[in-house]
């Protein structure tokens, strides 16, 4: 027999890309920061030397957007993933990230290599380190490096190569190699990040799958294999809890310890398959005459027991010859013939009180059981035909 096929790790591209594009904005803080740092700079440097309302205007927008870029990201971040998937915050957060590209693009207007030589070359060099520091964060989502980091560089680029002179030809070359420089380190990290992401979602489904098999063990360790109903070690658990419960409750807890009747004979005569057929059987009888909220056990080999909350001595009584009945009228065929099944039973119950443990309950029902096959079998005995 093979062993049972284990579900295997798999991934779409589409929910790497969207763990990925997430963490684009919770990275852009620091671009938020960089960006207003600099563009002070810049009103600084050039304030008096080029045309005052144009570089006002200019601050004033970069400022604003800058204000509008951090209010978003923040909103996003706080939000829900499930908010997240949604969310037009996201889109908000890149279009603003996009205008200041363009801004940054703009500020080409205030190159002036010839009057302004160490100016433009600050300007320069800054945009170079805005561009530097985009690539770094777009390279969670490549597209992201296209449109915010190429309109920097690229509108420097080709306003030196416009202008043509000595000075312009190497500030466009180092340009040039900067651009290709950031595109290839921006890829390898984006690789990495993606790597990143794939083994974090690998953890988390190999996780989720041990759990589950976590489980699974669990509740097979509680249950019995062949009748598929609870077991001597959860019988155990549950009877020490419910005392524990009904203590406190001050109601009482029957117990119906059940055996069936000459079961070696069905073995020795039939076989063990037959008498395994013969307890899932007989499981399944007791089942039915016992309520939802009653809990039933195989103790041992051939012995169930049945755990009643709530419940007199009386009415315990009831249910046994119930039981006792059920089994009785239900017979089984054996190699051709319809063989009847007895059971013997054993009924104690108690409201648990100081000086009475447990182990006392499930005693008087063993030996209440006892009584039962000493006077015959097929019987029903109670602690109160005892006291009688
Ligand atoms: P009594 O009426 O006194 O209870 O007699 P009995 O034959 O039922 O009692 P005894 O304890 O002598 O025999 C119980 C038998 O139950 C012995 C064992 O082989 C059988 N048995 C225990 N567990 C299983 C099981 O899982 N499958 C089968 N087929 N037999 C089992
Ligand atoms: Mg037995
Ligand atoms: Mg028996």
């Amino acid at each position: 027999m093979n062993a049972p096929e284990l579900p295997q790790f798999t991934y779409s591209n589409k929910k790497v890309d969207q763990l990925l594009s997430d963490e684009l904005y919770s990275h852009a803080y620091g671009t938020v920061f960089i960006h207003t740092v600099f563009g002070l700079l810049v009103a600084v440097i050039f304030f008096s030397k080029v045309n005052t309302i144009f570089l006002g205007l200019w601050l004033g927008v970069l400022l604003a957007n800058m204000l509008i870029r951090y209010t978003f990201i923040r909103v996003w971040l706080k939000s829900s993933t499930e908010e997240r998937k949604k969310s037009w915050m996201r889109y908000m957060a890149f279009g603003t990230s996009l205008t200041s590209g363009v801004l940054w693009a703009s500020s080409v207007a205030f190159l002036d290599f010839h009057s302004l030589p160490f100016e433009s070359l600050a300007l320069s060099l800054m945009v170079m380190s805005l561009a530097a520091s985009a690539a770094l964060y777009s390279a969670y989502f490549i597209p992201a490096f296209y449109l915010s980091v190429v309109p920097y560089i690229g509108s420097h680029l080709v306003y030196h190569i416009l202008h043509f002179s000595f000075v312009s030809m190497v500030v466009s070359s180092v340009l040039m190699v900067f651009l290709v420089m950031l595109h290839g380190q921006a890829k390898r990290l984006h690789g990495t990040h993606r790597n990143k992401i794939i083994q974090t979602l690998k953890n988390e489904f190999l996780i989720a799958r041990l759990e589950e098999t976590n489980l699974k063990l669990n509740e097979s360790s509680r249950t019995d294999f062949l009748t598929k109903m609870l077991n001597r070690r959860s019988f155990d658990e549950a009877l020490k809890r419910a005392w524990r419960v009904y203590q406190n409750k001050q109601q009482p807890i029957s117990l119906i310890m059940c055996d069936i009747d000459h079961f070696k004979h069905v073995n020795d005569t039939f076989g063990h398959i037959v008498g395994d057929k013969v307890l899932v059987r007989v499981a399944n009888n007791i089942k039915q005459q016992i309520r939802s909220e009653d809990l039933l056990f195989r103790y041992g080999g051939e012995e169930f027991v049945i755990m009643l909350y709530d419940t007199t001595i009386a009415e315990a009584e009831v249910i046994a010859e119930k039981i006792r009945h059920k089994v009785m009228n239900d017979p089984i065929e054996m190699e051709g013939n319809l063989e009847s099944i007895t059971l013997s039973l054993g009924v104690s119950s108690k409201v648990p009180v100081k000086g009475f443990n447990s182990l006392d309950l499930l005693n008087e029902s063993d030996l209440m059981l006892y009584k039962s096959k000493q006077n015959g079998r097929n019987k029903v005995t109670s602690v109160r035909d005892e006291s009688k």
